[in-house]
């Protein structure tokens, strides 16, 4: 793929062409679709750009999950599992010195306290519980907020734990891919390329850095070949790896989604292209 094409989303048109197949069988079965979302910068929760109609035009078109458990690259915990479970969970406003319009957006959808219990209780790889303090951070509202607007479907946030390795974040997935069957829309939250030291503009084009381009296409490459015993090795690419991540939370949630994802399914990427040279939008549908 050339460079032009890379930072350029795919038209709405185009998005929903190539999910097509995927949403009329997802429609036919009761197994959920699960989602990798790289959601970019807050202002997408105001923005209408080629991203932010790709998730309503996903939003629109899956069938309707009994509730969604979000997987935030924005809730890092250490050596504990937190999952929210109040029954009318608070939008937190974690981005700082944006427009004032961001920290009017709401999103009061209802939290699922029985089935977060349910999930604290069955947490192996760390100890887990309920926490009556978090919310939905910006990695959860700001994308929940464009593919379903109307916010009536009850959402979960698990927190990730930065010190499970690469490979317990994939088993994690794993542990979590049995709610698909249960209706539950498994989103994992964060960005496929994050070093946001060389982000450039938000507003103006920006040619993604060589680095950023390699990395998306390396790892991309793999998890459609399914090689996700080298994705979840992905520190093997050293410096490249580095650039691409300088800290990890935003990728968790690949390995997360990739864990949830079984042989029958397909991998389906949407919303290409690279924002801010340094901001690798990609999205992946499994389903
Ligand atoms: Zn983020």
């Amino acid at each position: 793929m050339n460079r032009r094409a890379i930072i350029q989303a795919g038209s709405i048109a185009a998005v929903l062409q190539s999910l097509e197949p995927v949403l009329a069988a997802a429609s036919e079965s009761p197994r959920m679709p699960s989602l990798f979302i790289s959601h970019g910068t807050p202002l997408h929760a105001i923005w209408d750009n080629d991203y932010t109609r790709g998730w309503q035009a996903l939003g629109r078109s899956l069938p309707r999950p009994s509730a969604i458990l979000s997987l935030s690259a924005h809730w890092i915990t250490r050596g504990e599992i937190l999952l929210t479970a109040q029954p009318s969970p608070p939008v937190i406003y974690d981005a700082r010195g944006f427009p004032a319009p961001l920290y009017q957006v709401k999103y009061p959808a209802p939290g699922e306290p029985a089935l977060a219990a349910e999930l604290a209780s069955s947490m192996t790889l760390r100890p887990a519980s309920v926490n009556a303090d978090w919310g939905y951070d910006h990695g959860t509202w700001v994308v929940l907020s464009h593919m379903f607007p109307q916010a009536d479907i009850p959402v979960i946030q698990l927190s990730l734990d930065y010190g499970m390795s690469p490979q317990e974040h994939f088993s994690l997935g794993q542990q979590l891919a049995f709610l698909r069957d249960r209706g539950v829309l498994i989103m994992g939250s964060g960005q496929f390329v994050h070093n946001l030291r060389l982000m450039g503009s938000r507003t103006e084009p920006v040619e993604p850095y060589p680095w950023a381009i390699e990395f998306s296409e390396v790892v991309g490459g793999w998890i459609d070949e399914r090689a996700f015993l080298n994705v979840q090795h992905f520190k093997s690419l050293g410096e490249l790896a580095v650039l691409a991540h300088p800290t990890w939370d935003h990728f968790l949630p690949v390995l997360n989604i990739l864990g949830t994802v079984s042989p029958e399914d397909g991998l389906h990427w949407f919303n290409r292209g690279i924002m801010s040279g340094s901001m690798d939008m990609r999205c992946l549908l499994v389903g």
